[in-house]
């Protein structure tokens, strides 16, 4: 059994174990013909549920066998320009090299006697990315599994320097758009049921400053510590930028610490010709980034921001075996002082490498050419009379809906757009995300390869138009 251990003599099976593993996934993304091939739940149940895991292979090449059954023949490809669905991105060549090496050295990022150089590097990285936001001198901040742990993290922050103990008292300000994590985020740091206040946003759905304004001034009447306010650039169904600049000016009159949860939008640090975008988020407090989604890195990749360094210290707890208090004195960069995770993959080198080899700026075209792609989308999507849709994109998402001809109750159009849905990824053609707004069943396609044409986003609409269509005419059929 010790010839599976990655070692000094295991080097040469090590090579050519993981060699036949990238040449079965290169073969597979060069012979993929859609996204998906349909697969349900309970046609590969039974498949996996006959695997023994008591009996092994014994052997790689029988175990990459068994892998296509089990997982690469029916796997979701976010590569394939027809993937609309998610906040998946495809990801770049130099990440996943990163990825292999990181895996195979295992450094741990949690103190510097199991990563060494992996603990300058993943700093550096953070300062980089301080420095493109412009959070100042005294920013820093960690590497972390995704926004939702990078949310939670800046909440928890936030609460521990809103310095009181009525827990009670707390409110954090989020638009209606904002991302579930941060009411979550609010439960799992004990704040009561009521303490997130949802803000309404505008017809571009953004955060309206005016009422956020309004219910600021309401919590301070009543007595209550306005907490965080979390602007969303970048909200996960439109992709709209909250107003950064007015968020930040009220945040500073009301002492609130503000949070940019940018996980979508960060990819904007990036860009040479829509940075401007972001103006304002070099006010924040704290900020979410998630490279796994507009910096084309696999997962996880994701970051937490701060403006003051020292902030951190409310998650720095010390354990003798791991971290004592005299590394503290003795200056051993201990990346677990800031984290809320202890062993952590050193995701950081995906970035590195990135960076190295293809530069920020090439990251930055990348998502440029998406978000251009989202224009057309939308232009597209505005002349079809065929479909309705929400709003401008200001980044990559299309959110939008079927409209049949005939007058139709809304219900059956919110019915007609789900079975569309549905069918189209039965199909495996495409693959497509859904949302309501305002209550109703839309669609929405988010844009994140820019293999991905505008004669794709006008095939698939042709796709979802006859599947919706054809649900219509069934239902009168039976009606
Ligand atoms: C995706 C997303 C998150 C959650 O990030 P994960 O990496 O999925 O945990 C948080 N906020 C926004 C705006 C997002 O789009």
């Amino acid at each position: 059994m010790r010839s599976h251990l990655l070692n000094d003599t295991t080097a040469e099976s090590y090579r050519r174990s993981v060699t036949e593993g990238v040449e079965r996934v290169a073969s597979k993304l060069a012979a993929t013909r859609g996204p998906f091939t349909g697969v349900t739940p309970a046609e590969l149940a039974p498949v996996i549920d006959a695997v023994d895991l008591d009996r092994p292979l014994g052997d790689a090449s029988a175990a990459l066998d068994e892998l296509e059954d089990v997982y690469l023949r029916d796997a979701v490809y976010f590569h394939h320009p027809r993937y609309l669905g998610h906040l998946n991105c495809p990801v770049v060549i130099p990440a996943v090299l990163g990825e292999a090496v990181l895996s195979a050295v295992n450094s741990s990022l949690d103190t510097w006697d199991q990563s060494a150089g992996g603990t300058l590097i993943e700093r550096k990285l953070i300062d980089w990315t301080t420095g493109r936001i412009g959070l100042g001198p005294a920013a820093d901040g960690v590497f972390t599994s995704g926004g939702t742990q990078s949310n939670l993290q800046a909440l928890l922050l936030a609460r521990e320097e809103a310095k009181t103990d009525d827990l009670s008292k707390l409110r954090i300000f989020s638009s209606e758009c904002s991302h579930f994590s941060v009411q979550k985020s609010a439960t799992l740091l004990g704040l009561g049921r009521d303490a997130v206040v949802s803000v309404p946003v505008d017809g571009n759905k953004r955060m309206q400053s005016v009422v956020l304004a309004a219910e600021l001034e309401t919590c301070r009447a009543e007595g209550l510590v306005p907490m965080a306010i979390v602007a969303t650039a970048g909200t996960t169904d439109f992709g709209s930028i909250d107003p950064l600049p007015e968020i930040a000016a009220l945040a500073e009159e009301y002492g609130a610490w503000m949070h940019v949860d940018a996980a979508y939008g960060c990819g904007l640090l990036a860009s040479r010709t829509r940075r401007h975008l972001l103006d304002g988020i070099e006010r924040a407090d704290s900020v979410t980034v998630d490279y796994h989604k507009s910096f084309f890195q696999p997962v996880s990749s994701s970051a937490v921001l701060v403006r003051d360094g020292a902030t951190l210290r409310h998650a720095t707890y010390h354990a003798d075996y791991l971290n004592p208090r005299r590394t503290v004195a003795e200056q051993i960069p201990n990346q677990v002082d800031k984290s809320l995770q202890t062993t952590r993959r050193f995701d950081a080198l995906k970035l590195w490498m990135t960076l190295r080899v293809m530069g920020a700026d090439g990251v930055g075209e990348l998502f440029d050419e998406v978000c251009d792609l989202a224009r057309e989308g939308h232009a597209l999507l505005a002349a079809d009379p065929r479909y309705d849709v929400v709003v401008e994109p200001q980044l990559s998402t299309l959110v939008y809906r079927y409209v049949p001809e005939a007058a139709t109750s809304p219900e059956e159009v919110d019915r007609a757009n789900l079975h569309a849905r549905k069918a189209l990824f039965a199909s495996g053609e495409a693959v497509v995300a859904g949302t309501k707004v305002d209550g109703r069943q839309y669609l929405k396609f988010t844009l994140l390869n820019p293999e991905t044409t505008a004669a794709d986003i006008a095939a698939v609409l042709d796709l979802i138009a006859g599947h919706a269509e054809q649900y219509l005419g069934e239902n009168l059929v039976h009606a």
